[in-house]
């Protein structure tokens, strides 16, 4: 059976995702969401005491199987204080730098489940008061949230209902342009997630079998580094993060292709299942990259290190600006769409 990209659907499903605030430890509404698509599909699952899903597709072979995974999980922060100014200072959820999220509007969730606006802010923004604003260091000291609401102290803001450990969330300004680009913060790794709900929904709608038993599994811990290292089925053989590549200076990978992964910061992924998957994609015409990522993990190596005897390996869609205001292109979702397809149809070797 061929393979056609339903890059309408892909991109709808994208946006909606990106728009569900998720950082880790706050997924709840996110899962629920993906939760009820599987019962849609009518896709048997489980939902893991961590918060994860596993849906599983039966294939003809039921004792080797293999398992995809994608992660719904985003950078967020927590509140940290509550300040005499009655502004808040954060404490990170997730990798990044201050200065990304600087000038970014945001929510923060309250316990009672208000939704509260505001936005990242220096203590030391405006020019007509700060002259030094432009070199000092963008750290928790001097990074703040500003409240959309009147206060002035910390009782004022505390009778909002904020509180130390709520959530806040940044606004991912989703933008598709016409010249097929898709600008978004948190396609890391939702574009992913994008993927693997499609391809299971095709899966489901072609009816056809899939040579061995396949689990995907959409992991709700990524970026805190516990993802989706618990709850592998025993028969798993083989074990695919389909997460982001990593664009800079000396990469090879891009907005346009796949992006396989040799090699990240926990070492090499298992060198026969990342040949297969090279050679899948020259076999399919799929424009694909060979990358090493230096500063990266994902929950492929998180189940290795978690002590699961699995072939690792790891592709997704090249993201531009990681971890910050970031980009792809819809070639590069649409590659690595047709590289998922053709590994779930390929044998165990
Ligand atoms: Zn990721």
């Amino acid at each position: 059976m061929s393979f056609t990209f339903n890059k309408e659907e892909t991109v709808t499903l994208l946006k909606q995702l990106v728009e569900i605030p998720s950082p880790s430890g706050f997924t709840q509404e996110i899962m629920d969401f993906m939760e009820n698509i599987l019962k849609e599909l009518q896709v048997p699952y489980i939902r893991t005491n961590k918060g994860a899903l596993i849906a599983t597709i039966k294939g003809e072979d039921d004792t080797k199987h293999r398992l995809l995974t994608a992660h719904t999980d985003t950078l967020g922060a927590m509140v940290k204080e509550v300040k005499s100014s009655g502004r808040l200072k954060l404490t990170m959820v997730g990798g990044f730098n201050w200065n990304a999220v600087e000038g970014e509007y945001c929510t923060i969730h309250t316990a009672s489940g208000k939704k509260i606006r505001g936005t990242i802010l220096m203590h030391q923004t405006t020019v007509h008061v700060y002259k030094n604003a432009s070199t000092l260091p963008r750290d928790e000291q001097n990074i703040e949230v500003r409240i959309d609401e009147k206060v002035t102290n910390a009782e004022e803001t505390r009778a909002l209902g904020i509180e130390v450990g709520d959530f806040v969330s940044f606004d991912p300004r989703f933008e598709e342009t016409d010249t097929g680009f898709i600008k978004s913060r948190h396609l890391d790794d939702k574009a992913s997630t994008a993927l693997l709900l499609q391809l299971i929904k095709t899966l489901k709608e072609s009816d056809v079998a899939l040579p061995h038993t396949t689990h995907f599994y959409i992991s709700n811990n990524e970026e805190i580094g516990y993802g989706g290292n618990s709850n592998i089925p025993a028969q798993t053989v083989e074990y695919i993060a389909v997460d982001m590549g990593a664009i800079g200076d000396g990469q090879t990978s891009d907005e346009y292709t796949v992006s396989i992964c040799a090699k990240d910061s926990s070492g090499p992924y298992h060198y026969e299942l990342t040949r297969q998957l090279v050679s899948m994609a020259q076999q399919g015409n799929i424009d694909y990259k060979l990358d090493i990522y230096p500063y990266y993990g994902s929950d492929a190596s998180a189940a290795i290190r978690a002590g699961f005897d699995v072939k690792h390996a790891l592709f997704g869609p090249g993201i531009e600006a990681s971890h910050a205001y970031e980009r792809t292109h819809i070639d590069s979702l649409k590659n690595t769409a047709e590289l998922l397809y053709a590994y779930v149809n390929s044998k165990i070797l």
